[in-house]
């Protein structure tokens, strides 16, 4: 339905989902200003459709002062679902402003007939449920990489979008650069070349970082799923 060309629209963004989001907009709002606001994580994200706002707003108060100084109508959070702290400043801010607040966020993966996942609460859980000697991709960004850093015993394969900043602090790694594959055909291709034997990743849903599941499930490989809090 075509929206009303006096609106703004502010998407919290960071996925795939709030880039098609923003691609549809554009095209059934023409008029309206649609804003997809970026946490500025990646150095070089990929082209969106309509404005790009980048960096924190500076918390609760931040985001409802830019909701105001915008004329934000309707407020979309499309975040990651383990983004916790921005979806909950969204609700916040969007009760002090008053701004309609559309939640996006994904539903988590279920676990199909033939999944073995072992399923954890937390990344110190994931890190501890790891046989020993096993060979691990490890599919987390890289903030949580160093909690594996004590598994001496583990190889790890790191899959990074971007190069590390840093040198990765783990005794025994392979470093994969590149987006997860989009077909679990290339994910085998990966989980065999590497020999893995497990797989550590956190329950995120969607499509997007769904093919090493489903390649999982046809290589019979343990996955450590860690659960959305
Ligand atoms: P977070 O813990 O919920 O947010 C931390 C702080 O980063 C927020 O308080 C906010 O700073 C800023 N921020 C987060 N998302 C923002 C956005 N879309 N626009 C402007 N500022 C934002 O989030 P996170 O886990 O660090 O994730 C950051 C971004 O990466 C999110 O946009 C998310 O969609 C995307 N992402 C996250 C993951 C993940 O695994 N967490 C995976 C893929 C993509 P201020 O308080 O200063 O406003």
């Amino acid at each position: 339905m075509p929206g009303s060309a006096n609106e703004t629209i502010l998407i919290l963004g960071g996925t795939r989902e709030a880039a098609e989001l923003a691609r549809e907009l554009v095209a059934t709002h023409p008029g309206a200003r649609i804003i997809t606001s970026l946490a500025g994580r990646t150095r070089e994200p990929a082209p969106l459709a309509g404005e790009v706002r980048t960096g924190g707003f500076g918390g609760v108060e931040g985001l409802a002062d830019y909701i105001r100084a915008n004329g934000v109508t309707r407020l979309i959070d499309a975040t990651h679902p383990f983004a916790r702290r921005i979806s909950l400043n969204a609700v916040e801010a969007a009760r002090r402003t008053g701004v309609a607040l559309d939640i996006r966020t994904r539903k988590p993966w279920a676990r199909e007939p033939g999944d073995d996942w072992i399923e954890v609460d937390t990344l110190e859980a994931a890190r501890d449920a790891i046989p020993p000697r096993a060979r691990v991709l490890l599919a987390l960004g890289s903030q949580h990489i160093g909690l594996f850093a004590s598994r001496a015993d583990v190889h790890f394969v790191v899959r990074m979008i971007d190069p590390p900043e840093a040198a990765i602090d783990l005794p025994d790694h392979a470093l994969v650069l590149g987006r997860p594959g989009d077909s679990a055909a290339v994910e085998t291709m990966l989980l065999v070349a590497h020999s893995i034997t497990h797989i550590v990743c956190r329950n995120s849903g969607g499509p997007a970082a769904y093919a090493k599941i489903e390649a999982a499930r046809q290589l019979c490989l343990p996955v450590i799923m860690v659960a959305r809090g």
